[in-house]
């Protein structure tokens, strides 16, 4: 594996801003055509990304295919499609004061972009920042997790494959010391995907250095099940949305509320079913966690909620796991505030169980907490599901599903509190890695304008002006009329 020094991070972005010259002043048509290019290169090479993502997470292969790879192709296809509408000229209205002109906004790249990622998504959390970016004329310096080199490798590798010009993408592997350095050198905006803890120091550097930033951190994901719900749909959806990725997903279900009446046979059809999912590697329900970093925080967060109390109803206490990075999914009932369980982010195979009553009991607790990524509520009531979606406080909420928001790439993504700052996908996602630029068009032929020196004189007829334009009684055509004669007269004296 190639590791980039700290010495080499001038060198990188030497280069990057030497391919910006270029690649900024590529017709944007041909940019998407090179992601065209690259969207095929990709799907030529799905044993490749697999094989790399399984070994470097420990995810099983249909979840390193349908989770991490098909979002990529999903994503550049939208990219394909929309770029050239969302980053063209936009005409834009222009008042009556600013006579004769017109106002468009148009869309600048910032030039180089550091797209930060993490380990749980490799393929998809490094991809779509960075072809968002390039498609607008940036380039990118992408530092990928160090827990996932074999998927940065093959990151470089594809771009190459699909002939993009040299250095428009650099991968630059390292840890976070890298990213650090990265950081110091002043990119023109950072993308970071990770932890609530690296996206604070990450922001604090960039505040020194006014470095614009998007943040997307983590989750403690509520999901509310109300008792009018299609029942066996929300035992699985739960199962899935608490599982998946052995439970290493930003938008996990990591705080399930299920309404009282329903709350014992909610209960015991999870834990049936999850006792059923089978787990290992290759064509199983759940892989493995992905380090064992991860697995002390599972370990310290279950072990806090058994002592204070809670019940396992799945599952192995910490004591009794293998040495091994598979654990068993756990169900924990009796849970309270109190616990990290549901005050902190888990990011594990772990779920706990809490009833409720009434609609504004669950909005009260289901917001209470620092986080506010995604959401789920599950209802045959259409209309209670939307009053509820509007009083969560998070950045997306499904109806009756979990976590696919994020796989509509026409819808932004992004949370809110401590899950992050800033949006991507949808239009959103491609015009933040530019600079909104307003330009305002004049043919230039009058002689003069209206604000323009002298001052002498101009001042009632300003007054006058103002008052017809803005006051309760619009007589502003008869007046802005003689508003403007009389400036004009001013003008000319
Ligand atoms: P992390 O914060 O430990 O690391 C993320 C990246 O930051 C890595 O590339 C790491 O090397 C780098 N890094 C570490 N220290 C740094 C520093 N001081 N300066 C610059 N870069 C530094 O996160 P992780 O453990 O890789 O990922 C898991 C976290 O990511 C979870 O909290 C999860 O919720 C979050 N996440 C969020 C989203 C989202 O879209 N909101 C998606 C996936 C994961």
């Amino acid at each position: 594996m190639n590791w980039a020094s700290i010495q080499s991070v001038p060198q990188l972005y030497e280069k990057a801003q030497k391919a910006f010259e270029q690649w900024s002043e590529m017709d944007l048509k041909k940019r998407i055509s090179l992601i065209r290019r690259l969207r095929f290169v990709i799907t030529e090479n799905l044993d490749e990304i697999v094989d790399a993502i399984t070994k470097d997470t420990g995810k099983v292969e249909l979840e390193a295919l349908s989770a991490d790879i098909l979002p990529v192709l999903d994503g550049l296809e939208y990219i394909e499609k929309n770029a050239t509408k969302i980053l063209s000229p936009k005409r834009r209205k222009t008042p009556l004061l600013l006579l004769n002109k017109r106002s468009f906004v148009e869309y600048m790249p910032r030039g180089v972009v550091l797209v930060i990622s993490p380990w749980n998504y490799p393929f998809q959390l490094s991809m779509i920042p960075v072809v968002s970016a390039i498609v607008s004329g940036n380039c990118a310096i992408l530092k990928p997790s160090e827990v996932t080199p074999l998927v940065g490798a093959v990151i470089e590798n594809l771009f190459h494959q699909a002939n993009f010009t040299a250095n428009v993408v650099q991968v630059a592997q390292g840890d976070g010391s890298l990213g650090s350095a990265l950081i110091d050198f002043g990119p023109d905006y950072i993308f970071f995907t990770g932890s609530v803890r690296t996206g604070k120091i990450v922001q604090e550097k960039a505040a020194r250095k006014l470095i614009p930033t998007t943040l997307e951190l983590g989750g403690k994901d509520p999901m509310i099940v109300f008792a009018d719900a299609n029942i066996d749909r929300a035992v699985d959806g739960a199962l899935w949305g608490a599982f998946t990725n052995c439970g290493q997903v930003c938008m996990s279900v990591e705080r399930l509320f299920v309404q009282n009446s329903i709350y014992q046979q909610f209960v015991d059809k999870i834990v049936e079913k999850t006792n059923a999912l089978t787990q290992g590697s290759g064509d199983f329900d759940l892989g493995s966690l992905t380090l064992e970093q991860q697995k002390n925080i599972v370990k310290e967060h279950v072990q806090d909620a058994l002592n204070k109390g809670a019940k396992m109803l799945t599952g192995l206490p910490p004591e009794a796991w293998s040495g091994d990075l598979f654990i068993r999914p756990i169900i924990l009932t009796n849970v309270n505030q109190d616990m990290k369980i549901l005050s902190e982010e888990t990011f594990g195979p772990v779920l706990p169980i809490i009833p409720f009553d009434t609609e504004e009991e669950v909005v009260l607790l289901a917001n209470k907490s620092n986080y506010g990524l995604s959401s789920s509520v599950w209802t045959s009531d259409q209309e209670r599901a939307r009053r509820i979606a509007k009083k969560l406080l998070a950045g997306n909420v499904v109806i009756n599903d979990v976590i696919v928001s994020v796989a509509n790439h026409y819808l932004p993504f992004g949370g809110v509190k401590q899950s992050g700052i800033g949006r991507y996908h949808s239009e959103i996602g491609l015009r933040n890695f530019c600079h909104e630029k307003a330009v305002l068009i004049d043919k230039g032929k009058r002689p003069f304008e209206l604000q323009w020196y002298p001052y002498k004189d101009k001042y009632p007829a300003f007054y006058t002006l103002i008052k017809s334009l803005y006051g309760k009684r619009r007589a502003w055509l008869k007046v802005a009329n003689s508003g403007l004669k009389l400036l004009k007269q001013a003008k000319k004296k």
